[in-house]
């Protein structure tokens, strides 16, 4: 590899949308990575009591940007605390992991997942400045619904596995979509990024959820995404990694600024 090769290859920007930073047996190194490595990390959470054990942890982080979540498979035993997910609300501009799973085949716990669900979107809402990554697995069209084609904020489908016409409605209604390396061994998945404009993808890696050759997934794998879209995309890796990045700048933009950051905090 070449000099200047390798220079342009330290320059890539990455950008992990979606990282449970807080699962790793060792929080610390993860985030310790993403700052040495300049890697602007989602750290999401999948309910409202941890997210200031998180917050603690992060630190000032430039890069580790910490997310209030409340995972739909934890609503039916956390609903208690959907009055701290509110309490908690304007500490950040991040909200994940939150969303739908309809794996459960109980109607009972589907409808206390949406009531969870459309708090967080309504709060969402109220604020407007919010950016959630949001979990849609066999729930995409409710999901698609609940949200809306009006919500004041930004969202982005992670990990997406349902229809393409589900996801046309949601590309629709301004979402964007978010790919892991466990959908680049998928040709579905291949299929329906493909049919995704440039301007609406981001990179995560669900780590450590998302394992790589027996090791948990973390932020600089991302790499493997890019990767995966440089080659769908028929450009370089710098090339899609500059649309990545700037994709997750304008997507951080508060309403009413200027000027493009992608240290939204
Ligand atoms: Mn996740």
């Amino acid at each position: 590899m070449s000099i200047e090769k390798d220079h342009r290859a330290r320059q890539l920007r990455l950008v992990d949308t979606h990282c449970h930073v807080d699962l790793f047996p060792d929080p610390h190194r993860v985030v310790h990575g993403a700052e040495t490595g300049q890697i602007v990390t989602v750290a999401v959470t999948n309910i409202p009591s941890v997210f200031d054990q998180l917050r603690t942890i992060v630190g000032q982080s430039r890069f580790v940007k910490v997310a209030l979540g409340f995972h739909p498979e934890l609503a039916v035993d956390r609903v208690k605390e959907l009055p701290l997910f509110r309490a908690k609300v304007g500490l950040t501009r991040f909200i994940g992991e939150v969303g739908l799973d309809y794996v459960t085949g109980l109607e009972s716990a589907r409808a206390i997942q949406r009531k969870v669900f459309s708090s967080i979107l309504s709060d969402c809402d109220s604020a407007g400045d919010k950016i959630l990554t949001i979990h849609s697995r066999r729930a995409a069209d409710d999901v698609v619904d609940a949200i809306g084609q009006s919500f004041r904020g930004r969202f982005i489908l992670h990990w997406y596995s349902g229809s393409s016409r589900t996801l046309r409605r949601a590309l629709a209604n301004g979402a964007h979509v978010s790919v892991n390396s466990a959908m680049t061994q998928s040709t579905r998945a291949r299929a329906m990024i493909a049919d995704v404009p440039q301007d609406r993808l981001l990179t995560e890696t669900d780590g450590p959820f998302v394992r790589i050759d027996e090791r948990p997934s973390q932020p600089e794998d991302v790499r493997l995404s890019l990767e995966w879209l440089s080659t769908i995309w028929r450009i370089t890796l710098e090339e899609a990694s500059d649309i990545v990045y700037g994709n997750f700048s304008r997507l951080s933009v508060p309403a009413g600024a200027e000027r493009p950051s992608a240290t939204a905090t």
